[in-house]
């Protein structure tokens, strides 16, 4: 396992980055090549049948590598820097959604710089770390909450504030599996687990524990550098349940770690004939664990399921994630609005009532993102903590809402795009002997006919193609099961006001 003195290394600085002066930069933000460089080790990653050797070049993944990499990149830059990031108290320059919001100014910095990360995607690489930055932001902050761990010695919320102290400083890119798999619904629902298939610590040591079992599922795993193992499904506090109750974090590289990814969607096309699948393919991996010993220093909660089930709601760790993803679903969502927009000028249709109604649509739930999480950043509060949260009530209602508006827009995409979402002849058909007749079928009233199959190509990959139909099935499920999202949504809603209002009238009948 790699140590806090991996902090010691200077790294070295690639041209093309704006070099600083006044930050010690043997630590904080990494390049693209540093985070490439980390990801050459010795991994278990399984695709198409066989083991990866290397992820940074292997075909499918690589390009989701260099992008991630890019995105790394951008933070030196000056265009992004004093937005994405911020210098701590030693000086040194780290990723913004690790700084802990002391203000309601502090929460809008955090905003704008997720905006901007999922802008560089279009929010199209869904897994950008400052998702899981803000989370582990948020554990840390509430060292008193972590405190409460009661397992012989362990101080649970020292190793956490260690942790986030080495991926913040080391720039680390953060996974996460929060799921057990199940064998039968029913016993899934009674709150209990399978031993056959779940995730369970099968060995207790002085140095640490062993654990053993399946998880679901760790987008961006193959490509990041540590994965934290939490929990989210709610445990039974019952004795059979302990061995499941834990929340740890360790490198992707342990010994025993199995990644079991699903099928590439990127092809290794070219950037015109797949403009989204060749650069942000981010990979899902079923997570399998034989035996993999996790030391102490690395354990966060052990054996005590109903510290467990409070844990992303009590830190407030799910509201920073919310704020993420607000931020991130609005920059898709301003993009979806952008492809639509351009295709109905490309065809003349523009002008039509029924094209207009379809797009009008789509900007509504764009506005209405946008309305949530203005309404929450300007609600910004402190909490229990002394930190400062966005206002959990409107990003709620936007992440409740926005697995439902996603696959709305594809379904407009593709009610827009129609037959034109399947005439998308190849790049290399614009230099074969069919370029002639390309040139001349696919040309539209407002568009030359490359330019017309490379908007329907980008419609394609959004709407049409396994990876826009990965993108809609993550929309409805990333955060979470859809069911059990709105059960905890109406739990936490204000809702004596109003079935009070309800008696008030009844009662003057
Ligand atoms: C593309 C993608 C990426 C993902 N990435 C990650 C990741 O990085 N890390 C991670 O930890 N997880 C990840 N997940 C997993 C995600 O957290 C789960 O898919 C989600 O929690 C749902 O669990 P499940 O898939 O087991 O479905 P199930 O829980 O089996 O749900 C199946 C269906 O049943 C419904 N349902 C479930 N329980 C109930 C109930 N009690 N009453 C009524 N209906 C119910 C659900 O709403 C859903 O419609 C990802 C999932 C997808 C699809």
């Amino acid at each position: 396992m790699e140590d806090a003195s991996a902090l010691d290394t200077k790294p070295e600085t690639p041209s093309g980055i704006v070099e600083e002066a006044t930050t010690n930069k043997a630590h904080g933000i990494r390049t693209g090549e540093q985070y490439l460089e980390g990801l050459r080790d010795d991994r278990e990653i399984w695709t198409k049948g066989a083991r990866v050797a290397d992820v940074t070049i292997e075909p499918g993944m690589r390009g989701g590598a260099e992008t991630l990499a890019s995105f790394l990149d951008n933070q030196h830059t000056e265009a992004f820097r004093d937005t994405v990031t911020y210098v701590d108290d030693d000086g040194d320059r780290c990723a913004m959604a690790y700084k802990v919001p002391k203000s309601k100014e502090d929460v809008l910095a955090r905003g704008r710089a997720y905006y901007e990360w999922a802008k560089w995607s279009n929010g199209m690489f869904g897994r950008t770390p400052d998702y899981k930055n803000a989370s582990l932001m948020a554990f840390a902050s509430a060292t008193s909450f972590l405190a409460q761990g009661t397992k012989g010695n362990a101080d649970f919320a020292n190793n956490m504030t260690s942790f986030y102290d080495y991926a913040r400083k080391n720039d680390k890119v953060l996974t996460h599996t929060l799921v057990n798999p199940s064998v039968n619904f029913q016993q899934a629902a009674s709150g209990k687990f399978s031993d056959k298939v779940a995730l369970q610590v099968v060995k207790e040591t002085d140095a640490g524990i062993v654990v053993n079992g399946a998880r679901l599922l760790a987008t961006l795993g193959p490509l990041a550098d540590e994965i934290e193992v939490f929990p989210s499904t709610l445990l039974r506090a019952d004795e059979d349940n302990i061995p499941f109750a834990f929340a740890f974090a360790i490198p992707i590289a342990t010994p025993g770690l199995k990644l079991m990814c699903r099928d590439t969607y990127d092809h290794e096309k070219s950037h015109f004939d797949a403009p989204l699948s060749s650069r942000y393919e981010e990979m899902d991996a079923v997570v399998i664990f034989e035996n993999v010993f996790v030391p102490w220093e690395r354990v966060f909660m052990y054996g005590e399921p109903h510290l467990c089930n409070q844990a992303f709601n009590t830190t407030n760790a799910v509201i920073h994630m919310m704020h993420q993803v607000a931020c991130s679903k609005l920059a898709k969502a301003e993009f979806i609005v952008g492809i639509l927009c351009s295709i109905a000028k490309a065809t003349g249709r523009d002008k039509d009532l029924y094209t207009k109604g379809l797009i009008a649509e789509v900007m509504q739930m764009t506005e209405s993102v946008r309305a949530m999480l203005f309404s929450a950043e300007a609600q910004s509060h402190e909490d229990q903590y002394g930190n400062f949260v966005p206002l959990r009530g409107p990003i709620d209602t936007s992440r409740n809402v926005f697995p439902k508006m996603y696959p709305r827009m594809i379904e407009i995409m593709q009610m827009l795009g129609s037959s034109s979402l399947m005439a998308t002849p190849a790049e290399a058909d614009f230099s074969n002997e069919m370029s002639h007749d390309v040139q001349q079928y696919f040309q539209l009233t407002n568009l030359e006919s490359k330019d017309r199959v490379a908007l329907y190509r980008l419609a394609h990959d959004v709407a049409i193609s396994g990876f826009g139909t990965r993108q809609a099935l993550y929309e409805r499920f990333f955060f979470g099961p859809p069911a059990l999202m709105a059960s905890g949504y109406y739990d936490l809603y204000d809702k004596e006001p109003l079935m009070g209002r309800v008696d008030d009238l009844l009662a003057k009948a």
